[in-house]
């Protein structure tokens, strides 16, 4: 309600006055010039005012002068009427918005009545000037009041404004924030900005920027109340945004500014002015933008609540950079990596460069991580971000993806040149070799790297496409970098239907083993290979060939282990109860190998089967399991050989393991890739490994298998070489279960047994090693040399050069003969005399611990000579039994 309506009669004021005043107006309205300066001089005689108006030009302040007169014209004709009042309060209202106190108001109001007492004074008969003077005074109160009014009236508004700011401060601090949201922080904002045009009159639009990706970019993140185009403002345009965020200060733009942006230019019909609050540091910055309905609003309103959301915007960044950042290494993570690959990705448009996506895992690293300690791990990886960021340029992103998986971003690269040498500087980089705890380390990296737009794929196909490449270039090596092609992509697909059919079939129950004998050379079939089918309903049966990698796939690789662990055992089970006895090989693939499982597997697929002895089963491993964890790969090959379990290591030589992995890892047997022997008759170098390979075998007391062998001559040139188990199609093609019992019973040795002579080539080195260790052994215990390995340890006898033939080869030639057991007996005594010379030595006893070793020496000479005995050769004045040791 109109709460001035009764003031003309609270004021006494009728019509007969405005009569009186309507006669002397013309008189009262002269005479403005004086007033006019009079206002002057009020405006500048006091300080506060003064500091106001004294950026006014001489026109504006006229002009002002010029409105004193006209409101006093205006009030002499009003009647303090509705339209008056009306006017009046919105005058006030606008001075209480432009920051005019009530009382400079005040103080005009007394230059009017001044002015009009001169007027009173001068040219009014004294009979009427009392009772002018009563009305002109009342008018004046009148007025006054009015204008207060107005004033009021806006400081309820402002009131209001205030408490719209305050419900949404208190709205959001007190709605716990979602946590299902991936960002919760970021919500934050949000609501404020949403809440803002919402539930304040006064504010049409709210939204907040932060500093982009790069650092020089602001970006828009949210925007309510009124839409904006998508705000990218880059450094330097002087756009206010930036303004504010570089000196740290609040800036309010009219929307009427000349200099002002189009974005905020163009704003101008639902909004007069923008705030800009500004928050964070350095290269985490941002600022709360928000448009206000009139002019005035901010000093109106005052700042400190734009100032809480601008804190609020503070806290959120840095909770948002702690979530996006790698706590270790600081580097970003894989969520803000994602973010700035999408601003990396418009840009590369808008440049018209190309964009690396590169993903780059490090080699070796789980090694030193097992082997030196995480914390050496954690040092490592600091090392290598450090080298890798000495290499990159300005721009270029690096990101931790996790564990020692990082992400690249390289953005304006000219060509595919160019990204290549800036692989090759980074792997470069991280091949040499660094010092963790004062050891030095070497590690090397492999990189999968994919070019957009050249590769025109969404985000997250891009790191999808350079991990394909990073793959690749595992598989080829490492140590290297490949670029994603579309051959890559086919590749990929055409593994992912592999994998399905794969699946398919293990479901389907249409996956069976098909069995190729192994034979040794003596001509026994002692065992067989169990090797996958898969019967395709349309395909027929198909070869491993066909779903190849889809067996060392990590959805796969356990249950198909398992599966063909179970389904051998049955079978052998099968032929056990038809009086065929058969060991039996599985193909395991390296991922199941280093499943955490894998050993409760094979327990617990044993325990199914208790007539089985262990050694029956055996146990195929490609070498690229222990290529991949080799401590890993030594921990549970030496389990398998406890639970007594074989183990053969599968295509030996083609995955450039060396022939140390023999020494480091427990196996029984060695299979010798059919890649090799299929080309040893015709190429020399391959005859080289196969022979090297056999001959590290058997010294070493291993089985050595050939696979591949197709004709007769190969089978007779392996077994000359000593051979010791041949498989191939020679002999027979992996067969269904049912035919190998039928095969086996028409089976007869198609070799000779081979002579003894041609096993011999192997025992004279042998023989050699062992008599200069014994030497050693003797002239240890003077403390002439250290004692030599393998001599001293509880199960020496098993390890040392001579236990290992007798174990292997000579146990497989001469196992039969009778006397065999009592060279093992000897050698065995040996060890014993070696470990009661050492503890004797070591109580002081040093002539105890010489006999003892005459007792040793004594018995080597008797071990030789029956040795030498069983394998034909002559004895007396053999070099090894001359003269005497001691
Ligand atoms: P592998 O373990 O090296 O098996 C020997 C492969 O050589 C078999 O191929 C066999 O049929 C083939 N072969 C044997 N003798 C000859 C010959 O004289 N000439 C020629 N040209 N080839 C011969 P297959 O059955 O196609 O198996 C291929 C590979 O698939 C196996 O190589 C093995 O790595 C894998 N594999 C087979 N079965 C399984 C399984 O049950 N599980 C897993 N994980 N892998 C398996
Ligand atoms: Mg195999
Ligand atoms: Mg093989």
């Amino acid at each position: 309600m109109d709460t001035t309506s009764t003031l003309p009669n609270f004021l006494g004021l009728h019509d007969s006055d405005f009569q009186f005043i309507k006669r002397y107006r013309v008189l009262l309205e002269a005479e403005t010039g004086a007033l006019a300066h009079d206002f002057y001089e009020y405006l500048l005689s006091h300080p506060v005012t003064a500091a106001v108006f004294r950026d006014f030009s001489r026109a504006r302040l006229d002009a002002l002068m010029q409105k004193q007169a006209e409101h006093i014209s205006g009030l002499l004709a009003s009647h303090l009427n509705k339209s008056w009042r009306e006017s009046m309060r919105k005058i006030g209202a606008l001075h209480h918005r432009l920051g005019i106190k009530p009382s400079w108001v005040a103080g005009a109001y007394i230059l009017y009545w001044r002015h009009w007492q001169k007027v009173l004074q001068d040219q009014v008969p004294e009979a009427e000037r009392n009772a002018l003077r009563d009305a002109l005074f009342r008018l004046l109160i009148g007025d006054l009041m009015i204008q207060l009014d107005g004033y009021a009236r806006a400081s309820r508004e402002t009131d209001a404004d205030r408490l719209a700011l305050f419900d949404v401060l208190l709205g959001v601090l007190a709605v716990p924030q979602g946590a299902e949201s991936q960002r919760p922080e970021a919500l934050l904002l949000q609501q404020i900005c949403e809440a803002l045009p919402r539930k304040s009159a006064s504010v049409r639009l709210a939204g907040y920027v932060v500093s982009g990706a790069m650092g020089d970019v602001l970006t828009l993140e949210c925007i309510a109340g009124l839409p904006l185009p998508t705000l990218q403002l880059p450094k330097n345009t002087g756009d206010p945004c930036w303004e504010a965020l570089e000196c740290g200060q609040t800036v309010i733009r009219s929307v009427e500014d000349p200099h002002a942006p189009e974005w905020i230019k163009n704003l101008h019909n639902r909004v007069k002015e923008v705030g800009i609050f500004p928050f964070g540091e350095e290269d985490l910055r941002g600022a709360i933008l928000i448009g206000a309905r009139e002019k005035g609003y901010f000093r109106r309103v005052g700042s400190d609540y734009f100032h809480a959301f601008a804190h609020l915007g503070e806290m959120v960044l840095q909770l948002r950079n702690q979530s996006l950042r790698d706590p270790l290494t600081g580097l970003p993570n894989r969520t803000l990596f994602l973010d700035r690959l999408e601003i990396a990705q418009t840009q590369a448009l808008r440049n018209e460069r190309l964009l690396g996506v590169a993903l780059l895992d490090l080699d070796g690293f789980k090694q030193v991580n097992d082997r030196l300690g995480h914390a050496a791990g954690d040092q490592l990886l600091l090392a290598v971000v450090q080298r890798l960021q000495g290499y990159l340029r300005a721009g270029d992103t690096l990101a931790r993806m996790g564990g020692d998986e990082f992400g690249l971003l390289l953005p304006g690269l000219d060509n595919v040149d160019s990204l290549g040498v800036i692989c090759e500087r980074l792997l470069a980089s991280i091949r040499e070799a660094l010092d963790i705890h004062g050891e030095a380390v070497s590690i090397s990296g492999s990189l999968g790297i994919t070019l957009y737009p050249l590769d025109d794929s969404n985000a997250s196909m891009l790191i999808q496409h350079a991990d394909m490449a990073l793959y690749a270039a595992k598989d080829a090596g490492r140590d290297q970098f490949h670029l994603h092609t579309l051959a890559l992509d086919e590749a990929v697909q055409a593994e992912t239907e592999m994998r399905v059919m794969l699946q398919q079939a293990l479901n389907d129950k249409r996956l069976i083993l098909h069995y190729q004998p192994i034979v040794s050379s003596a001509g026994e079939v002692l065992s067989v290979e169990a090797l996958i089918r898969l019967q395709h309903p349309e395909k027929g049966l198909l070869p491993p060939a066909a779903f190849f990698s889809a067996l060392d796939h990590p959805s796969l690789a356990r249950s198909i282990g398992r599966f063909v662990l179970e389904m051998a055992l049955r079978q052998e089970e099968a032929w056990r109860r038809e009086g065929l006895v058969l060991r039996i090989s599985v193909n395991i693939s390296a991922r199941h190998l280093l499943d955490a499982r894998f050993l409760d597997d094979l327990r617990e697929i044993l325990a199914n089967h208790p007539d089985i002895p262990q050694n029956q089963l055996e146990i195929e491993v490609t070498e690229s399991a222990p290529l991949i964890d080799m401590a890993g790969a030594q921990v549970l090959l030496a389990a398998c050989h406890r639970m007594g379990v074989r183990v053969a290591l599968d295509d030996f030589g083609t995955g450039n393991a060396s022939l140390t992995y023999l020494q480091q890892l427990q196996a029984q047997s060695i299979k010798i890739d059919r890649s090799f022997v299929r080309d040893m008759i015709n190429d020399p170098k391959d005859l080289a490994i196969v022979a090297a390979v056999i001959t590290a075998s058997r010294m070493l007391g291993l089985d050595v298998i050939a696979e591949g062998v197709e004709t007769a001559e190969h089978a007779a040139l392996l077994t000359k070489m000593g051979c010791s188990h041949l498989q191939g199609y020679y002999f027979s093609k992996p067969l269904p279960p049912e035919a190998i019992h039928a095969w086996s019973t028409r089976f007869h040795p198609i070799l000779r047994v081979g002579d003894v002579s041609t096993f011999m080539d192997i025992l004279p080195p042998i023989l050699e090693g062992h008599t200069l260790r014994v030497q050693m052994f003797l002239r240890a215990l003077r403390h002439e040399n250290p004692f030599p390995a393998y001599t001293l340890e509880e199960d020496a006898e098993d390890y040392c050069h001579l236990g290992r033939w007798l174990r292997g080869e000579g146990a497989r030639i001469f196992g039969q003969v009778p006397d065999f057991a009592d060279l093992l007996t000897r050698h065995e005594r040996m060890h014993q005399f070696a470990r009661a010379a050492k503890s004797l030595l070591d109580a002081g006893d040093t002539e105890g611990a010489i006999h003892q070793g005459c007792l040793l020496d004594q018995e080597s000479r008797l071990l030789l000579a029956e040795l030498l005995d069983m394998t034909g050769q002559n004895r007396n004045r053999h070099p090894l039994l001359a003269g005497s040791l001691l």
